[in-house]
């Protein structure tokens, strides 16, 4: 079998046909993940049993069970909890947390049969843009090894894009699932916020945050969403999915102003301008549209995400979880844990969020980003009255050096600028392959797409048309 070539879609066909097992799959991702992994470091674990899990989806197999993921290798982002194994969120303050309960979709996948192939690297508690804020190393660019993988799901992509795994799960909370994609090639999609069940998945922005697949094609992205999607008792911000889905009428909006934003690369509006005509060879209208506000979203952003950080990493005090670093006193117990086990990136954005939200600044900095935000979504709402997505990029550029934007944290949350508006306005958005920059090391190019809200199923639909178009 030919791991570079082969989809889920495909794998599926095989095993329903005997051409291999479920153990002859695994064996051969675990000969790559071999192979390529300590170049990569995108698993920061491979789970020890991974035979043993090909075992039972086999067993499954012969006695007639049908399924989409039966038998299919994944990876997992590690901040999505799995019970009896360790989730870290690639942080030293939990380097030895073993979970308790699986993840809504865990479970779902467990169900269907997947395969779990390892916990993958990210940046600390998902917060960063490069991987490089894990607390394990970075994450390399299977295409240029110098380069970042993205972020902050940078090693669940990495591993799809290098052939360690058929698919992934990864967690975008402002772009950490589409722009590594982005800088990878492959898709990554970010749901509707609700779409997919956050239980289980540790909380950065729990406004913002949502689980989400990735894979090398639309169709076995759709396969995996199709599996982790729906309502859940056990989070009460999920919804159930649409009965009324939206008829694709082939319009595409193109906020063309921010395209005057500056830090584009040539390169990156050069092949978003060459997708546009792709999209209208393919039978598209594509109309200029004006998103007012949508400059804002940024801002906004980085008021609202880290108030939210700042509160939901209170529970990390190395007492009720993780390990804990002792001092003198309880005081000094909480300075030393936090101070010692937190990297910078999560110890500013801490700082950032209590800051934003203390009395006296609350009303000028998170009252006033809650308002903007529900105009921005005004915006998108008037938009989707005429068009069926939003046609974006996803990043400003392809993917840069590893340690180019670390010691200037506004330079990589710049980095940000087209991603972080689908999570504030909780619509689905996905990354799609575009093409490669030219030059001696080709690198991967993207175009982002962003639909009403809960229609994800456009995302796929637009996705094909534009897959085939290459
Ligand atoms: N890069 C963004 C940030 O640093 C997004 C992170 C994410 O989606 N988890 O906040």
């Amino acid at each position: 079998m030919d791991l570079k070539t082969l989809t889920i879609k495909q794998a599926r066909k095989d095993l329903d046909a005997k051409k291999y097992t479920a153990v002859d799959l695994v064996s051969a991702y675990l000969e790559a993940i071999k192979e390529k992994n300590s170049n990569l470091n995108a698993y920061l674990e491979v789970y020890n049993d991974v035979i043993a899990q090909a075992e039972a989806a086999d067993k499954r197999i012969q006695n007639g069970e049908k399924g989409e993921l039966l038998g299919i290798p994944l990876a997992l982002k590690d901040n999505i909890l799995v019970k009896g194994r360790i989730a870290s969120a690639a942080s030293k303050i939990l380097e030895n947390y073993v979970a308790t309960y699986d993840a809504t979709a865990i479970e779902k996948l467990k169900k269907s049969g997947a395969i779990f192939l390892g916990r993958c690297n990210m940046d600390e508690f998902a917060m960063g843009g490069s991987t490089e804020n894990s607390a394990f190393g970075p994450t390399k660019n299977p295409y240029d090894t110098s380069r970042v993988a993205g972020g902050s799901s940078g090693g669940s992509i990495a591993t799809v894009a290098s052939d360690i795994a058929l698919g992934a799960l990864g967690s975008d909370t402002g772009g950490s699932i589409r722009q590594p994609a982005a800088f990878c090639g492959v898709v990554g999609m970010k749901p509707s916020y609700g779409r997919v069940s956050r239980y289980g998945l540790m909380a950065m922005g729990s406004s913002l945050d949502q689980i989400g697949p990735v894979a090398k094609t639309i169709e076995d992205a759709e396969i995996i969403f199709k599996v982790i999607e729906g309502k859940d008792n056990f989070d009460s911000t999920s919804k159930e999915s649409p009965i009324e889905k939206r008829q694709n009428k082939k319009i595409i909006g193109v906020p063309r102003k921010i395209l005057e934003e500056k830090g584009i690369s040539e390169e990156v509006l050069k092949n978003f301008n060459e997708s546009i005509e792709k999209f209208k060879s393919a039978g598209y209208e594509i109309l200029d549209i004006e998103l007012p506000r949508i400059s804002y979203s940024l801002s906004v952003y980085y008021i609202l995400m880290p108030a939210e950080v700042s509160s939901n990493m209170a529970r990390f005090d190395g007492v009720k979880f993780g390990t804990l670093a002792e001092g003198e006193t309880l005081t000094e117990d909480y300075m030393k844990t936090r101070g010692t086990l937190l990297g910078k990136e999560v110890r500013r954005r801490i700082l950032l969020g209590t800051y934003v939200l203390s009395a006296g600044y609350y009303d000028a900095y998170y009252g006033k980003a809650t308002k903007v935000r529900s105009l921005i979504k005004k915006d998108f709402d008037e938009a989707f009255k005429k068009v069926d997505a939003v046609l974006m990029p996803v990043s400003p550029t392809p993917a840069f050096k590893i340690g180019e934007k670390t010691s200037d944290p506004i330079e990589m949350y710049l980095a940000d600028i087209f991603t972080v508006t689908a999570n504030l306005i909780g619509t689905p958005a996905i990354s799609i392959p575009s093409g490669f920059t030219t030059g001696e090391l080709p690198l991967p190019l993207a175009i982002q797409l962003i639909a009403p809200y809960m229609q994800d199923e456009i995302l796929f639909e637009i996705g094909k048309d534009f897959e085939k178009l290459k």
